[in-house]
This record gives C-alpha cells, structure tokens and sequence, in this order.
C-alpha cells in the first residue's frame, strides 16, 4: 500500500508538464485525484486514464485558474466530485519575461493566475480541507533567485506565494494542515524545454549540468503530501539542482 492510500487530491493545472507527473505520482501512491486544466482537454483525459491505470478515481474540471470565480467554483466541484480533499496542490501557473523597460502587459496575468488563482482556491478549500490535510503550492526558484533579465513580475508573483503559503501555515495550524512551497529551478517541461530556446543559458547555471524532470518534483510533492512530512510547514523547498546554491 502507499503512502496516501485513500486520501483525496486535488491538482490545479494537472493536465501536463509538472502538475500531471504531480498527480500521477499522488495516484501511484494510493489517492484519488482531480485535476483542473486551463484549455487542453485531450491532455487532461489522459491524465485521468493515467490515475484510473493506477487503480485511483481521476477526475478533470476545466476551470481558468486567473479568473477567481472560476478557480473557486472549480475547486468547489472538484471537492464535490472526490466526496473530501485531503491535499491540494497549487501547480496550475504562467511564465512571462517581461522586461521593465519593455512591459509586455503580461504583469496582470501572471499575478492573476500564480497569486490570485492561488488565494482563490486556497479560500475555496480551507473549510473544507480535512484536519492534517496538506497545502502544497509549486512556486519557483525566481522567487529569491532571479537568473537572468525580464523575470521581475514572474519571480515577484513566486514570492508572492511563499509569503502567502507562511501566512496559512499559521492559520491552518491548529487543524494540522501543513502548507509548503515547492520551488522548483528548469523543469523541462512545454513551459520551459530542455530543448528550448532559454536552456542554453539555464543549463551553464545548474551545477548538475541539467534540466530536471517533472517526476523529480513529484517525489518531493509526494514526500510533503505524506505523514512523512509531519513536522515541516510554512517553509519553502528548493528543488534545482544547485541552481540557487
Ligand atoms: P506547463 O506550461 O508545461 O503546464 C502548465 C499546466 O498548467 C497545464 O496543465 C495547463 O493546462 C495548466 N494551466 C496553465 N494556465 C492555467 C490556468 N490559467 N488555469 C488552469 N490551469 C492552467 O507548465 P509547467 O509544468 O512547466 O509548470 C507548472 C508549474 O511549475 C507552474 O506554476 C510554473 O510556474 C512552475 N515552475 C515551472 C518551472 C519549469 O522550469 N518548467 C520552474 C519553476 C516553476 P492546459 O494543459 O489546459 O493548458
């Protein structure tokens, strides 16, 4: 058996990348998940059928995680389906380089989705959330370390969780709920690919001389989604290869 047999799940933005490796991981180890996703449809059933491969309940809400009506009710939902949530992951989010001397517009858009969607979800859940229930967000290793020029509004939207995620590490407490900050450095994933344009320069930045793989963070959400984890909230989690060493 593993090590969240029977617990109930919920993974934003589970469709690809690092959220569908998060909730195959969280499948494989014994919960049922549902996972929202921001568009792609064909993406998000196989994610599913992945849990479902695994023996688990999957289930997909398509909600846009900027719009907070949308992430609530979607959270709401999800909950519904699962019948209790135990683990919420917060994965779903938007990269932008924007400059500012050069501002693209796009400042709006990451807090709307990496902050707002965040709280939005976080509010939607906590009365809900059972007693010793976990919070995990996916922030990211630009929120102290910014690595190169146009990652203000992005790095700036990461920190902006890990103050939030101090701040309900507080507030959940007495109920035992525990809420981290997973801070991944280049995942190679369709966000930012191994292969892709930026990696040329990340990759001279990782003493590990490498991309690390959406399963590596889904090992670390997975540890932090135990009992394993019982003594660590409101914390942050590097998780990069010695990028930010
Ligand atoms: P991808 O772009 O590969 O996948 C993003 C996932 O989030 C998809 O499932 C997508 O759904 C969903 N999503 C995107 N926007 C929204 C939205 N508005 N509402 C709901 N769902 C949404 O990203 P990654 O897997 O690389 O990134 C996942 C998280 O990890 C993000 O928070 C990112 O900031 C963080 N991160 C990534 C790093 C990296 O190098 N890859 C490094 C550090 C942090 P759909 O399939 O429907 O589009």
């Amino acid at each position: 058996t593993g090590r969240l047999e029977g617990k109930k799940a919920i993974v934003t933005g589970g469709s690809r990348g690092i959220g569908a490796a998060i909730a195959k991981r969280l499948a494989a180890e014994g919960a049922d998940v549902a996972i929202t996703y921001a568009g792609n449809e064909e993406a998000s059933k196989q994610t599913v059928a992945a849990i479902g491969a695994a023996g688990r309940t999957g289930y997909a809400v398509q909600a846009d995680a900027g719009d907070a009506a949308e992430q609530a009710t979607a959270i709401g939902a999800a909950i519904d389906k699962l019948g209790g949530l135990d683990i919420l992951v917060h994965n779903a989010g938007v990269f932008a380089i924007n400059r500012v001397d050069q501002d693209d517009g796009s400042f709006d858009r990451l807090f709307a989705v990496n902050v707002a969607g965040v709280q939005a979800g976080t509010a939607a859940a906590a009365p809900r959330i059972a007693d010793g229930g976990r919070i995990i967000i996916i922030g990211s290793v630009n929120a102290h370390h910014s690595i190169g020029p146009g990652l203000a509004p992005y790095g700036a939207s990461k920190a902006a969780v890990a103050g939030l995620a101090r701040g309900w590490a507080r507030d959940l407490a007495a109920r035992g709920i525990l809420v981290n900050v997973v801070q991944p450095g280049p995942i190679d994933t369709d966000m930012n690919p191994a292969d892709g344009a930026m990696a040329v320069g990340f990759q001279k930045m990782i003493p590990l001389g490498r991309y690390g793989k959406p399963d590596e963070i889904a090992a670390l959400a997975a540890f932090l989604a135990s009992d394993e984890s019982s003594f660590i909230t409101g914390t942050t989690i590097d998780i990069d290869g010695g990028l930010s060493s």
